[in-house]
């Protein structure tokens, strides 16, 4: 192979670097927690349920669940009925966010949901990814990685400027040069730098 892997990943990194900036707008805010007597109030509820657009009674559907107690909306603020500490409150947006944001893939927040038929998916506007919801208690790192030297089989979604097919996977951008658009293509990792990585193309399906 001649191509220079080194030169390709630096590139792609850098690319890369530029879009991560982009996409930490739509960081979610901490909740802002207040306490008023034996009520729990989130005072930035709205633009939590907004940065993660989503609908405020879904939010508050999954929260009362997960709770077991009532909660009621009142202007941007979420009033728990009970005392709930800030560190559950957040880790409970945090698995919604997880289950039901999150892209599984490519990590981005930037995603919305679709109903197909009777499946519920979760589609990414940043890598176009879509996924089934998974269920609450089904929140796991599956993310355990690539390696250089091994072979994964990935779809390749786009192409870079240099012609090189373009694939998410695992929250990884793997460049693939020769691999064409749309197709599924078997492939060996060469060179990974944080979650950019360059593979060699070993077999298109
Ligand atoms: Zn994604």
């Amino acid at each position: 192979m001649e191509f220079d892997y080194n030169k390709l990943l630096e590139k792609a990194s850098g690319v890369l670097s530029t879009k991560t900036k982009n996409e930490s707008r739509l960081k979610i805010p901490e909740p802002d927690v207040i306490y008023e007597g034996k009520a729990t109030i989130i005072r930035n509820f709205l633009d939590i349920t907004e940065m993660m657009n989503r609908d405020p009674d879904d939010v508050i559907k999954y929260l009362t669940k997960e709770f077991g107690i009532g909660a009621v909306l009142s202007g941007p603020r979420l009033i728990i009925n009970r005392k709930v500490s800030e560190d559950d409150i957040q880790s409970k947006i945090n698995d919604y966010m997880a289950t039901y944001v999150i892209c599984y893939e490519c990590k981005s927040p930037d995603t919305e949901i679709q109903k197909v038929g009777r499946t519920y998916l979760l589609v990414c506007k940043a890598c176009g990814a879509q996924h089934p919801i998974r269920s609450n208690r089904e929140i796991i790192e599956n993310n355990n990685g690539i390696e250089v030297g091994k072979e994964y089989t990935v779809t390749i979604d786009s192409v870079g400027s240099a012609g090189e097919g373009i694939a998410r996977y695992q929250g990884y951008t793997i460049y693939v040069p020769k691999a064409k658009k749309g197709e599924r293509a078997k492939v060996i990792i060469r060179k990974i730098k944080k979650n950019v990585a360059i593979a060699e193309l070993v077999k298109n399906e």
